[in-house]
């Protein structure tokens, strides 16, 4: 630290002489002046501790020189000590205080007094020192920290904006002129890779000029051509204290009053999009902990940027998935119409079919059955035989040609129904005494279960159920080998819960037979599908594995579904060796509803 200064005052050297001499004992600095002027001069110049001045001076006293000195803002506070030998009374000592003297020495002083004195003030003149120094440090710290908080909470502000914003341009704005307008710095600019990544764009801009984000501005991505080139090449910020000393420096027409840049690389998970190019008219205007601050700022940034992308990214795969899936909705569509078309066509060709055909048919099994009945063969001779042939193909194609017939008319929902209360138990009692011969020559047993006996009787269509129930029975004697066991059970049931509610019974059909692969236990319901093509040994309707037209399951969904029933199948899967066996299920409701009855 500097030693402190004294300044002493007087007209007469040898005074002064002395003075210094005294002085000396006090590791001060002394400077002498003989005149008021000269004294006045001196302590505009420096910093004095104290200034001992004599009062009697020609031209200029003593007092008066405190007086001027205490006029002047930056003298007014220097303690004066006053020394004179001749007004040594109560008067001269009051005019000395009253002109701004701190203390007051009668010559001849002694000279511990004077330098005890001196010394407290050299004391001040320390505390004084320390203090400035102090205030000086508080007042950077104070700033620092100011600054920092700013910092902080641009980057606060900047974070809470690109969370939240998705839409890259209008995101570039917003930071761009926040950061500008809170540092005030002269131009803050966001430079990004065009497509091709030849160039860079200014994509925002925001500064106190005329350039803008609406100028369209592009540079070279050579390196060497600009700070901002560089620190993209390079991927390292690029910090230029004093533009004019730098070779790297582009200057740019719209800011002529660029006098330090700093350019920050925008890179998130090492994709680099750009540069964040800062400029000021102040030189060296970045200090180390705005670098760091806006290098925060510049991850930031980026990552919005990063972010941005993937968002539009997205939303352009979602766009073209939506049309990829209106197209295939709309291929779907066209090819359900298709099918639709076909399927009708199918049904016409169907119904003209089996229409043609029922004629030709009654004739071959009438003659057929008349030939038998009145040619007058022998029961066992061949031609017998080969008209009793004749008679049963007839009948099997009757069978199949009615088959088509009902499913043509179930499809076009012009069935004629007849409600009437049927008792299920008696059907079944019916059913079992028309194929009782079948079931001895096959070995089968068909149990009713008790429970089938309590049944309330439904109302139904008496002649479509029987239909529906027989072609159950007749599967379940199809695909069940040679002495096994067919079931028949049912119980009360209230309606299902997407169904208009009331009782229901619900009628099962068991078997243990060959049992339904998992996978085609839908698709037996639909016509001509069956699921043991390549098996089939005959087509017979009795014989195990006999094949059928694969109509009687669509038929029989087509007779629950005008009832306002359900039907399905529970079967643990086919194997011919074990046997697995199958469970139909027919859920019909008690009572039909009162109106909307299906049907004509
Ligand atoms: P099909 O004229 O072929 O018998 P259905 O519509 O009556 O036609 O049956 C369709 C297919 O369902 C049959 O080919 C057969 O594979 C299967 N199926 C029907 N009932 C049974 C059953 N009880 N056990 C095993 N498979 C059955």
């Amino acid at each position: 630290m500097d030693r402190p200064k004294i300044l002493i005052v007087d007209d007469k050297h040898q005074n002064l002489y002395a003075m210094e001499r005294l002085l000396r004992a006090l590791d001060v600095e002394v400077m002498q002046a003989d005149s008021g002027a000269r004294a006045l001069g001196l302590a505009l110049e420096e910093d004095f501790s104290v200034a001992i001045v004599d009062v009697q001076m020609p031209e200029m006293d003593g007092y008066e020189l405190v007086e001027l000195l205490r006029g002047n803002e930056s003298t007014a506070a220097l303690p004066v000590i006053f020394v004179s030998a001749i007004f040594s009374d109560e008067y001269h000592h009051r005019k000395g205080y009253e002109a701004g003297a701190v203390d007051f020495l009668s010559k001849p002083f002694v000279p511990e007094i004077l330098l005890s004195k001196v010394q407290v003030f050299v004391a001040l003149y320390h505390q004084r020192r320390r203090l400035l120094t102090l205030i000086d440090e508080l007042d950077r710290a104070n700033e620092s920290l100011t600054r920092s908080t700013l910092q902080l909470e641009t980057s606060a502000q900047v974070g809470r904006q690109v969370t939240g914003n998705l839409d890259p341009g209008g995101l570039l704005e917003e930071v761009v002129s926040l950061v500008q307008s809170r540092f005030g710095y002269y131009f803050v600019g966001v430079w990004l890779y065009n497509e091709r990544r030849e160039a860079l764009t200014l994509q925002a801009a925001s500064g106190r000029n005329g350039l803008s984000s609406g100028a369209a501005l592009a540079i070279s991505c050579d390196a060497d051509q600009s700070i901002i080139a560089h620190a993209a090449q390079t991927r390292q910020i690029y910090l230029c204290a004093d533009v004019a000393c730098d070779e790297l420096y582009l200057a740019l027409d719209a800011l002529p009053d660029t006098r330090s840049e700093i350019a920050l690389p925008l890179e998130a998970r090492q994709e680099l999009f750009g540069v964040l190019d800062i400029q000021s008219s102040r030189l060296n205007a970045f200090a180390s902990e705005d670098v760091y601050a806006l290098q925060i700022l510049a991850d930031q940034i980026a990552i919005a940027i990063r972010n941005a992308r993937l968002y539009s990214q997205i939303v352009r795969l979602n766009e073209d998935l939506e049309e990829r899936v209106r197209q295939r909705t709309a291929d779907l569509e066209k090819a359900y119409r298709e099918l639709e078309a076909l399927d009708s066509q199918k049904s016409d060709f169907i119904q003209v079919m089996a229409h043609e055909l029922r004629t030709p048919l009654t004739l071959v099994r009438g003659y057929g059955q008349m030939l038998l009945e009145d040619g007058g063969y022998e029961e066992d001779s061949f031609y017998h035989q080969q008209l009793r042939g004749i008679v049963l193909g007839a009948d099997r194609m009757h069978d199949v040609v009615n088959s088509m017939l009902d499913m043509v008319r179930l499809e076009s929902g012009a069935v004629m129904l007849d409600f009437q209360i049927l008792d299920l138990s008696a059907l079944f009692e019916s059913l079992r005494g028309s194929i009782e011969r079948v079931l001895r020559e096959r070995d089968l047993t068909l149990t009713l279960e008790p429970d089938l006996y309590q049944l309330p009787e439904v109302e139904v269509d008496a002649e479509s159920i029987a239909k529906l129930f027989a072609q159950l029975v007749l599967n379940a004697i199809k695909y069940t080998p040679d002495g096994g066991a067919i079931t028949v059970s049912g119980r009360c049931v209230p309606g299902p819960a997407d169904g208009p509610g009331g009782q229901h019974v619900e009628i099962v059909v068991s078997d243990n037979g060959i049992g339904i692969a998992p996978d085609l236990q839908d698709l037996i319901f639909t016509k001509f599908y069956r699921a043991q093509r390549a098996l089939l040994h005959s087509s017979s309707k009795t014989k195990f594995k006999g094949g059928g037209p694969g109509l009687g399951l669509a038929i029989a969904r087509g007779i629950v579904g005008i009832h306002g029933g359900k039907i399905w199948v529970e079967s643990p899967g086919c194997d011919e060796a074990t046997c697995p066996g199958s469970r139909f299920h027919v859920l019909l409701p008690v009572r039909q509803p009162e109106q909307d009855l299906p049907g004509l």
